[in-house]
Order: C-alpha cells, then structure tokens, then sequence
C-alpha cells in the first residue's frame, strides 16, 4: 500500500522524498488499516458474553454515539452522532457494545443509508428484539471541502424495523426522545436528504 500512496503524493504534483512526506506513505496506510478495520472486526467475538436474558420490555436507547466513517465515494471521511433504540423481547445487549457494533460498520467504506441499516440489522439479527430504530446524522466532508451546496447542512438517515417500522406510535415515542436533546430530528423521517452526492 506504501508504494501506491507514494505514487499517489507523485501523480499530485508533490515530490514524496520532500522531508515532510518521506513518512507519510507509512503513517496513510496505518491509518487507512485502523479506519477500514470494521471489515476485520467479527461481530460476534464483539458482543461476547454481553448478550443477557432479562425481564425488560421497554424501550433501551443509546443517544449520541459518535462515529467516524469514509465515503466510499471520495474516501473522504464523514462523521457525526448515532442514536440507536429497540424494544427487547427476552434478550439485551450490553450497553457499552451498542458503540462498538456502531464502529464495526462505520470503520468500513461507507455509504452513511448502508452503515444506518447494517447496524439496525445486526441487531436484529443478534437479540430478536420486537423493534430496532437507529438514525445517524452524519456531517460528509466530499460536500463540505469541495463546495457543494448546502456546506453546513448534514445527513440524517434512520431505519426502523420491528414495531418501529409497524407502530407509529412507538416510532413517535423514540424520535420525541431523541428531540429532547436533539434539535434537528424535528423533520424525521418525512426528509432524508442525500447522504453523499456520488460524482
Ligand atoms: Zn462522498
């Protein structure tokens, strides 16, 4: 991998061997291994021993997770909060995994919709529980850095299974949540705007 970034610095228009960049092939790579970490990651070996049977059925939610992802776009990070809720139905997960199952999907190149319903589904698929709803509000720096319209804007993406998906009620009930401390869900889930504009 060394060896193309040093290409890439060459194809930029920079000399790799100026004393500023001689290490930087090594230090790129490093750091692209620890963000792309997720594909190594095994779910599983992440919530081990923090699946619980218990008599709980009401709502748990895990508020303002943050996540830091690449665009598979422009490999250009995006990052911001991750709420995530579901309703169990015998089993739970425990509280200090949810952020970890969020960093497995978003240390991946990502689409922030994909990353959004990858989480939703895990959990689904680990614990059964009546309902999973995960939005994620993602700030993409291909839109920022490169000027396209609505710089200061942000993504918000959600997705709701279970009795999230079936109940409105039970939908409304964790979006108010969310709004107590988070003045932007105030449009969910009636505006998704593009997470990341693929040109
Ligand atoms: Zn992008």
């Amino acid at each position: 991998m060394q060896d193309l970034i040093r290409q890439l610095i060459e194809q930029l228009g920079e000399d790799p061997n100026r004393e500023g960049l001689v290490k930087t092939p090594q230090r790129v790579e490093k750091a692209l291994r620890f963000l792309t970490s997720g594909y190594a990651a095994n779910i599983d070996e992440v919530l081990n021993e923090a699946l619980f049977t218990v008599d709980y059925s009401e709502m748990v939610i895990v508020k303002d997770i943050d996540f830091y992802s690449l665009c598979e776009h422009h490999l250009l990070p995006f990052f911001g909060k991750c709420h995530v809720a579901y309703i169990p139905r015998r089993r739970v997960i425990g509280l200090s995994k949810i952020p970890r199952i969020v960093d497995v999907f978003a240390r991946r190149l990502q689409i922030q919709e994909r990353m959004t319903n990858e989480i939703a589904q895990v959990i689904l698929e680990k614990i059964d529980p009546r309902g999973v709803a995960v939005v994620c509000e993602g700030t993409h720096l291909c839109m920022s850095m490169r000027g396209v319209e609505k710089q200061n804007s942000y993504a918000v993406t959600s997705a709701m299974l279970g009795i999230f998906r079936e109940n409105a009620r039970t939908r409304m009930e964790f979006l108010e949540l969310l709004r107590t401390r988070t003045a932007s869900m105030a449009g969910l889930p009636a505006n998704v705007p593009l997470a990341c504009i693929n040109e």
